[in-house]
């Protein structure tokens, strides 16, 4: 049942954060690593933060 719950989202296989916060620490971590930059956004699926290419 937690599988179907999770495979529901489209968001599935996107690294999720709890707070704001949390994404654009890793966001800018990323920057620093790989020289990518990154922004942040709340998804509507499953109500936590995703990172996008910006
Ligand atoms: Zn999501």
């Amino acid at each position: 049942m937690m599988a179907e719950l999770q495979s529901s989202k489209p968001c599935d296989d996107k690294l999720a954060f709890d707070t704001k916060e949390a994404a654009e620490g890793a966001a800018t971590y990323a920057k620093f690593k790989h020289g990518t930059k990154l922004g942040v956004y709340k998804c509507g699926h499953c109500s936590l933060w995703h990172l996008t290419s910006v």
